[in-house]
Parts: C-alpha cells; structure tokens; sequence
C-alpha cells in the first residue's frame, strides 16, 4: 500500500474499509473522516496542515502531552530487545514486573495486587470476573448481582457495556443483563433531590440500600463507580459522595469497584482521584493515562483481601482468567517511562493549569447559551441551555455540542461533544498557561459564533 497516499483516496479507503469505534456508521459515511498526522505536546496536525490544540488529550489518555522522545526511545530499545513476553504459565518479563511494584507501591492503602489489561473496558471486565470468583471463594456463589450508577460509563465488552449506563451502548446489544442493575446519578445540575451536597449524598446512599434491600443483601456481589462520570458528561459528584458509598458498601458488605479509568494518572490532580476522600476501594480499575495512550494498556488494582481470597479459593488450579497480551512488556516500558515523567514535574503542572483551566472556564458561565460549568483538575465540561433559568437544554436534534466541535476544530481548538448539549475539556498535564488560555479564549470565541447561528438563535429565550 502506497504509504504517501493522496488525502482524497485516503478518505474514500476510510469510507470503504474502516468501521470507527462508537461512530454513526451511517454518519460517517456521509461526512467522512477527520485525519491527524502528527502531534507534539498538546498541539496536533492534522492531514490539510491544521494545527490544533489538543483540548481532550486523544480521548482523554494522552496525559504527559505528544513526542517524548524518551517514552518513544524506550519502547524502540523494548521491541529490539524483547518485543513480546507471556505472563502466561508464571512466565514473566522484566518491565510488567517493575511496573506491578511502582503502581502497588503507589496505591491508595492496600491495592497491592496488579493484573495488566489492554485498556479499560478489559480492566472493567476483569473486575466483574474477579468478583464473581471472589465470592465463590468464599462459599457465597449467590452474590452475583452487581449495581452501578445511571449516566456511568464502564467499557463496552458484552459485561461492562451492561454496567455503563448510555443508552447507545445497551440499544440493539441485548445488554444490560439480568444482574446488572441501578441507580440515580448524583448529578447536581439537574438532580430531582436539587443540589445541596448532604442532600444529594443522602439520596444516593438510600437509593443504594434500597437498591440492596430490593436485591437481597445476600445477593448483592460489587457496587461501580467513577469518582467522576466521565462519558455522560463529567458528572462531578458533591465532595464526601464517594466516601459515602464506600462506606456503605462496606457496611453492607459488597465490594466497592473505583473505575478509574478516566480519573486515575493526575486527570484530576492526585496519582488517583480516590486519595482526595482518602478511600480504599476493593478493587481499582485503570488504562489511559497510564500509558498516556502511547501504547494500549490497562490496570486492575487488587486489594490483599480480594487477591488472597481468590488466590485460596483457586488452590493449586489456575486462576483462568487474562490475555495474550496482558503486561505487555512494551506497554510496560512505556508505562514506566511515563510515570517518570509523570512525577518529574507534570504532575505538579496539572495541578497548576487545571486550576487555571478551572477558573478560566468558570469565567463564560454568564455566557447567554451556558447553563453549567463544571469539572475538577484537567476535566470539565459545559453543558449548553437555551434558557439558564429554566435550565432549558438545546433540542436534542440541533446538535448543539457537535455544532460546538466542528466550530472548535475550525478554530483550531479539539473539544468533545457529549449527547444532550454537553461539552468536555480533559487537556494534557504538559500544558503551559498560554496553552490553558487559548483552550479558554477558543471556547469563548466559539460560544459566541453558536449564539449567531440562526437555529441556535431561534431556540434561544429572549
Ligand atoms: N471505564 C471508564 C470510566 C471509561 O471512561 C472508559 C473509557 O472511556 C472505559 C472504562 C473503557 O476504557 P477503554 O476505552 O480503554 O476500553
């Protein structure tokens, strides 16, 4: 295959042969695709030359920023030198190894246990096949009802997609199963409860019980979350929410899964967004950020209990369960390289220009079309309204949010459009404070250019 391509062939090849993740198919086939060629620090180029600010790090992955040649120099001398190793048949190589006892010695509390993936949805799905097994060990096979949270967002193999909870991902699929079941999200904009915290805290714990309640407590395996909902829209909960359920779920003895998938490597400040409530969950589930999307991979975090009860349970069989390419020894270099970089200084950036991130987007809430600003760190979102007293959404058939994307990306600027009216804002750590303020100075400029189109307009109260 022609490798230099002209653009044009290479959108018609796109069309004929290449079916996109979480696409219209149909869509996709009347606009085409967007190409990028090249990227470095938060800056990515695209096919006609654009150049563009990278405002949501990939799909909120690429952490350390694009091109560091150490990350690329490591990988390189990994392939040369070893470029596969099993993990099968307690074979090993060196780097999963190191990587196991850096994140472990990282973890909150006693996640000392790590099973690589490839990414998130398999890191989810390992957990639900962990709890299954741990409960077996334990003499209780009739814990196998799992709980998670409307508006989440797990993954999308067969299990997880039945956790997530977007309408996309269960429609035509067959899913969620019969165990997988729900409850209301925090969600302060437009929570029934209204949204004073301790309300809304004291919402979510009684739905859960009543939830286990229904359930039969004796039924109830592993209750899910995001400490924040990523893919609906970054659902922020009322600080002290996620402690709650934690210690509900320990008092009701369910093991409590943290899906870090999106929060996990610094996205909200700390290593994991757990540490700001100070919670330990059972078990932690990561990806993205951990290789910072420059090779697949994903983490399960096991906690001593968990990983000795199934360990006990197994005996002298093997746990059968993992991948051909679990610990993957170039994820893993690459994974050790980015923690490197990680802790050499953009941690401590992050912390600085989400910060930054955070103010500068709070300042267009008297925007007329934004009903709410919300995030924590380098996340955040803004969902558009038509009328902010009312908290009236867009229709949903204007698009407003993918409106807003091809806006930004003709301003150079990379957002991500969500369903219902929301936009989301996840940038590299590496980012500098001129970075942060043209992500900002985009957003604004492309605000005011939806207000002028006449469809918006003719939504739009007053
Ligand atoms: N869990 C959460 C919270 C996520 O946000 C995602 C992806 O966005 C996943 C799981 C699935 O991860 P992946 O896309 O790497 O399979």
């Amino acid at each position: 295959m022609n490798t230099q391509l002209h653009s044009n062939a290479l959108h018609e090849l796109d069309r004929q042969h290449f079916v996109h993740p979480v696409s219209s198919w149909q869509g996709h086939e009347a606009r085409g695709v967007r190409i990028l060629k090249s990227a470095k620090g938060a800056t990515v180029t695209d096919s006609e030359g654009r150049q563009l600010l990278d405002g949501f790090a990939g799909l909120w992955c690429v952490n350390a920023g694009y091109g560091h040649e150490s990350v690329v120099e490591a990988a390189a001398e990994q392939m040369r030198r070893l470029p596969y190793a099993t993990g099968y048949f307690d074979l090993g190589s060196e780097a999963p190894i190191k990587l196991a006892a850096e994140l472990a010695d990282r973890a909150p509390g006693d996640l000392n246990h790590i099973f690589f993936t490839l990414g998130g949805s398999d890191a989810v799905d390992s957990t639900i096949r962990f709890v299954r097994y741990y409960w077996h060990s334990k003499g209780q096979p009739n814990k196998d009802q799992y709980i998670s949270v409307e508006q989440g967002y797990h993954g999308s193999t067969s299990a997880g997609a039945g956790l997530t909870a977007l309408p996309a991902f269960h429609d035509g699929f067959g899913v969620p199963f019969n165990w997988q079941h729900k409850i209301p999200s925090h969600y302060l904009y437009r929570n029934p409860v209204g949204s004073d915290p301790a309300t809304v805290i004291a919402a979510s714990v009684a739905a859960l019980r009543a939830k286990v309640a229904e359930l039969g407590q004796e039924r109830v395996a592993a209750f899910y979350v995001e400490p924040i909902q990523g893919s609906s829209g970054v659902l922020v909960p009322p600080k002290g929410w996620i402690k709650a359920m934690r210690d509900t779920c320990a008092e009701l003895d369910i093991l409590f899964i943290a899906d870090e998938v999106i929060t996990g490597f610094g996205r909200t400040g700390p290593m994991f967004a757990c540490e700001e409530e100070g919670i330990v969950p059972d078990m932690m589930t990561t990806a993205k950020g951990l290789t910072s999307g420059y090779s697949p991979m994903g983490a399960v975090f096991l906690s001593d209990h968990v990983y000795q009860t199934i360990a006990e349970g197994a005996g002298p069989k093997a746990v059968g369960h993992g991948f051909t390419y679990s610990a993957h020894p170039v994820s893993a270099v690459v994974a050790l390289e980015v923690l490197k970089l990680y802790e050499g200084g953009l941690f401590e950036n992050g912390i600085k220009m989400g910060d930054r991130l955070q103010k500068g987007l709070a300042g267009l809430s008297d925007h007329p079309l934004v009903g709410d600003v919300r995030g924590r760190g380098m996340l955040a979102a803004i969902e558009l309204v038509t009328d902010k007293d009312k908290k009236t959404p867009v229709p949903a058939e204007l698009q407003a949010a993918t409106r807003l994307f091809d806006r930004a990306w003709d301003n150079g600027l990379i957002i991500r459009a969500f369903p219902q009216g929301v936009f989301g804002f996840a940038p590299p750590l590496c980012c500098t404070a001129d970075e942060i303020d043209a992500i900002v100075d985009r957003t604004k400029q492309v605000l005011d250019l939806t207000l002028e189109d006449p469809e918006i307009r003719a939504v739009l109260r007053g």
